[in-house]
């Protein structure tokens, strides 16, 4: 995906929102959860992925007990360097309001990340503060073709926390 997304949509003059030059280099890949309260409070998911931040708006938060599961929406890849944003974003510009971080900490990937992503299904064990063990994120499958025209919604997916190890 990269940034292009991410910097279109954004106005660096006027939001401390970084504009992305730093990738990431540390050995350990690194996830983060923002807590942003935007026009509709989200938490945004990110996981470090070949130097960008893969991120997922999670609209009523990651999920904390085995087995429940939350809707994340697929936004556009961030740069390594939000892993640390939190602040204002002013009024008028791209998701204005303000950014929290609400978890970080490092993650290992099950699997090949650029197979999940590509096939819709990824596993991966976070060790955050708040988000520890196993989760799953699952691309909902598209819908058929109805004839409308409508294009299948391929950005909505599901966080899953693992159920416990026995
Ligand atoms: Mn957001």
């Amino acid at each position: 995906m990269g940034l292009s997304v991410y910097v279109k949509k954004r106005d660096f003059k006027r939001t401390p929102e970084p504009s992305g030059k730093k990738v990431g280099t540390k050995k350990e890949l690194i996830f983060v959860v923002q807590k942003h309260h935007a026009t509709q409070l989200h938490y945004d998911f990110r996981l470090e992925h070949r130097g960008v931040l893969k991120s997922w708006a999670v609209p009523k938060g990651p999920p904390l007990k085995p087995k429940d599961r939350r809707l994340a929406v697929m936004v556009e890849d961030h740069p390594y360097a939000y892993k640390d944003f939190a602040g204002r974003i002013p009024e008028g510009e791209y998701g204005a309001g303000i950014v929290k971080i609400w978890d970080k900490g490092t993650y290992k990937a099950v699997s090949s990340i650029d197979q999940g992503l590509r096939s819709g299904h990824l596993t991966i064990v976070l060790r955050g503060k708040k988000l520890k063990g196993e989760y799953a994120l699952v691309r909902f499958k598209p819908r058929r073709p109805s004839g409308s025209g409508s294009r299948p919604q391929r950005r909505d997916w599901l966080l899953i926390k693992a159920r416990k190890k026995p």
